[in-house]
């Protein structure tokens, strides 16, 4: 392996719509929309996802993971991230750390980052103090701004696992 220490960026969009679940982080947050997609529409998880494959140079989610594939209609993205982390470890990488700025005009996510980030640390086998989750607003502008979606960027870094 050529290197110790990798970084990854990920980022990830959805929209908001009526009728579906708003889930961040493999939380559940109480809100009259939620995200579109084929999974929960986790976006947050799907950015780190991307962060952590990019720093590996294991291509992204959409490789792995196919929008239209049966079996992905609906799944938790955590169960998606075990697998990422699992493809990580058969690579020779353990996560250092992750940091993501999630970009929301509504609803308020103060008091569900503790969460999100205890979740995502549990799947990824670290400590709660590896995973950094920010949020933010794009102050009204944008489809972000009009709440017609939400975002999220993600980085990551990765250490090689001694022998
Ligand atoms: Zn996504």
């Amino acid at each position: 392996m050529e290197s110790k220490q990798r970084v990854g960026i990920g980022f990830d969009a959805h929209s908001l719509v009526p009728g579906r679940r708003l889930v961040l982080g493999g939380i559940d947050i109480p809100f009259d929309k939620g995200l579109s997609g084929w999974s929960d529409a986790d976006v947050l998880t799907h950015a780190i996802m991307d962060a952590l494959l990019g720093a590996a140079a294991l291509g992204d989610i959409g490789v792995h993971f196919p929008p239209g594939d049966p079996q992905y209609k609906g799944i938790s993205s955590l169960v998606l991230l075990e697998r990422v982390k699992n493809k990580l470890a058969e690579n020779g990488w353990r996560v250092n750390n992750i940091d993501a700025t999630i970009v929301a005009e509504k609803p308020k996510l103060r008091d569900f980052i503790e969460g999100m980030r205890r979740q995502l640390s549990q799947r990824l086998d670290i400590e709660i103090s590896q995973v950094s989750v920010k949020a933010s607003t794009s102050d009204g502008l944008g489809f972000v701004g009009q709440g017609e979606g939400i975002v999220a960027y993600a980085v990551a870094s990765l250490e090689a696992k001694s022998e």
